[in-house]
């Protein structure tokens, strides 16, 4: 290993032992930029990784609310302005018990290569709370929201920071989150935000983006495998917006989406969650604010595996599209056990590093990363951000045909970088290659800092 990368990776590691998400991802995105740091002898003079992995700036703050009983409590918010150097911070907002700052690190740190990989003029960021908004009521959350963006409004702003939705966070929450902001500002700014109601300067397509993007990035796959992703069964996880998203597209192009996971359990459904009535029973579900996919089961009529995950179930495709970590070594094993050929990461780090490791090992097993394969939803709030700086509004079909093209551009330069380093096709490799190159390189260009 490149000398350089080793003591970063080993410097994170011994400042931040409390933040094993954020050391994680660290070791995993740098110890595959070998072949580039090895040939910019540049990057170790100017710092170029330890600046990378420390964020430009990150914050804490106090968000007060008042519940339906007339009690008071208190949460910490945060946001992570992890590297503005190729546009404005832009990364979503999450709101989960288990928010902390290594959770907000790691995730600010793969927004920045992610944003980049999609060649549109986005920073990275992220955000969150640890409220867990799980039975909240409607005016409890909105009293939430608000308090959150009477301490926030100052450190956004179109041209500054974006934040979007992410765990926890859907349209509803983005709409007090612009109504305070305004509210505050006094002026009509829906740049500051992505993931708004259609109404108020949201973008068409945006709510479906990232499990649509998932699957155009699948498809190139696919293609270059000589396969096709009709008749196709895929095991996702969650049963968010972005399963909901895949669910619909690989409805479309003829696969089915066999399993469907939550906090509880997981769901065979082997006819596939593919009617209209299924698909917007997701929708229902999550809103419901429950967080059981069993109501799936019961609703139904289904397998339900309680306390269990749908990574042991033979399909064509898996896609872990819930949350970090959620397949682990053992997990990994069933997957290569049941001989499937693709592993597609849609959550953002949804495998351990040793189950990464191994997967990636096996001759017979395409891996594709997260960061490319989500970066449509991203890629999709770029889109809403120059809409609602030329105050414009695209029709659903000229935004999904852009996320098309940016999707299979992203799948190329993975390609086309893992390549051109000697790496062969290796499309995690390729991904954190070509999201660095061009950050590092608006970083030299304007100087150490
Ligand atoms: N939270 C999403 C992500 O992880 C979307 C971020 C955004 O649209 O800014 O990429």
């Amino acid at each position: 290993m490149n000398a350089y990368i080793e003591r970063t990776i080993e410097s994170v590691k011994t400042r931040y032992s409390n933040e094993p998400e954020f050391c994680q991802t660290v070791e995993e995105v740098l110890s595959s930029l070998e072949p580039v740091v090895d040939m910019h002898p540049e990057y170790e003079k100017f710092d170029i990784l330890g600046r990378m992995v420390e964020p430009e700036r990150m914050f804490t703050f106090r968000v007060c609310w008042e519940d339906d009983n007339h009690q008071w409590h208190t949460n910490t918010g945060y946001r992570c302005q992890f590297n503005g150097s190729i546009g404005p911070y832009k990364g979503g907002i999450r709101f989960q018990r288990n928010v902390n700052p290594s959770i907000m690190k790691f995730l600010g740190f793969e927004q920045t290569f992610k944003n980049s990989l999609t060649g549109l003029p986005i920073g990275g960021g992220k955000g969150g709370s640890d409220f867990d908004p799980s039975g909240k009521s409607d005016g409890e959350i909105m009293r939430f929201c608000q308090s959150f963006m009477q301490a926030l409004y100052r450190y956004i702003g179109p041209d500054t920071d974006v934040p979007a939705g992410d765990m926890g966070v859907g349209g509803r929450e983005i709409g007090y989150l612009f109504g305070e902001y305004r509210r505050l500002k006094g002026k009509f700014e829906n740049g500051v935000l992505t993931g708004k109601g259609f109404s108020y300067g949201g973008s068409r397509i945006r709510p479906e983006a990232t499990g649509y993007g998932a699957v155009y990035y699948l498809e190139n796959v696919l293609r270059d495998d000589g396969e096709e992703l009709a008749g196709k069964t895929i095991a996702c996880a969650g049963f968010g917006n972005v399963t909901w998203g895949i669910c619909k597209k690989a409805t479309e192009l003829g696969a089915k989406v066999v399993t469907l996971s939550g906090p509880d359990g997981y769901v065979y459904d082997p006819d596939g969650v593919c009617t209209p009535e299924k698909i917007d029973y997701l929708v229902a579900m999550r809103a419901s604010g429950r967080n059981k996919v069993k109501d799936y089961a019961d609703k139904f009529g289904v397998e339900f595996h309680e306390g269990e995950k749908p990574w042991g179930v033979k399909v064509d495709i898996v896609m872990p599209s819930a949350m970090q970590n959620d397949v682990r070594m053992d997990s990994a094993k069933k997957i290569a056990a049941n001989h499937i050929r693709y592993y597609i990461e849609v959550a953002n780090m949804p495998t351990t590093n040793d189950a990464l490791r191994f997967l990636m090992a096996q001759p017979d097993i395409i891996v594709a990363p997260s960061k490319a394969v989500n970066a449509g939803g991203v890629a999709t709030s770029a889109l809403e951000m120059s809409q609602n700086s030329e105050r414009l509004v695209w029709t659903a079909e000229e935004v999904d045909r852009q996320l098309h093209t940016i999707m299979d551009t992203i799948y190329k330069n993975s390609v086309d970088a893992a390549a051109r380093n000697g790496l062969g096709y290796n499309l995690v490799a390729g991904a954190n290659i070509a999201g660095f190159e061009r950050v590092a390189d608006a970083m030299i260009q304007q100087g150490v800092f």
